[in-house]
């Protein structure tokens, strides 16, 4: 059986990644599984446990480090997120298209670890424009205005960093953007 790929997908908070990943993860022809990050983030209202995120301890988040459980970590405005190495490895070898929705840092690791994987694929998303950015932020976040002003302040450090990925996909129109991305998917998987 062929290995499956890993997506690498980023993009900076409130650009659209989870409507977008949504659309794609319920197109069945691309083989899709999301992996599901742990982190030290407290959940927002109607995050669930093992479906959104595996949320943990500070102490359980380093140990999973030490014991070297994480393909990838990052700091991340006041919160660490990581990427579980055995539920890819294992997707992978069972021939789903793994997609890793993280953030720059992260993304940098495993490009790094998996530069001579041709199964390795990295894609960000761009906002139309830093305002339209800022707008959406705002709109939907239930947090404090100092951590909506964090989001948004590496949000603009995110944006120097697309030339490190193989697609720049812009979210103009959602679903414009979800056809780009499964047709880039689709290539992959023909070649
Ligand atoms: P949020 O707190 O909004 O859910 O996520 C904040 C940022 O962390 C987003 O850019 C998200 O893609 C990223 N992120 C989520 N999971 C991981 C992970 O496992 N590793 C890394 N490096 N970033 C992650």
């Amino acid at each position: 059986m062929k290995k499956g790929l890993l997506i690498v997908f980023s993009g900076p908070s409130g650009v659209g990644k989870g409507t977008v990943l949504s659309k794609l993860m319920g197109m069945k022809e691309l083989n899709l599984v999301y992996s599901v990050s742990m982190t030290t983030r407290k959940p927002r209202n109607g995050e669930v446990d093992g479906v959104n995120y595996f949320f943990v301890s500070e102490e359980q988040f380093k140990q999973a480090i030490y014991n070297g459980d994480l393909l990838e970590h990052a700091f991340f405005v006041d919160n660490y997120y990581g990427t579980p190495r055995a539920y890819v490895e294992k997707k992978r070898n069972e021939g789903y298209n793994v997609v890793l929705e993280i953030e720059t840092v992260g993304a940098k690791q495993v490009m790094n670890a998996l530069k001579y994987d041709e199964g390795c694929i990295s894609i960000f998303l761009t906002p139309p424009s830093m305002q339209e950015l800022e707008d959406r932020i705002r709109k939907r976040s239930t947090e404090s205005e100092e951590t909506i002003r964090k989001r948004i302040s590496k949000a603009t450090q995110e944006l120097r960093e697309t030339f490190r990925y193989q697609y720049v996909v812009c979210n103009e129109d959602v679903d414009d953007a979800v056809a780009k991305i499964a047709d880039i998917i689709k290539s992959k998987l023909d070649a």
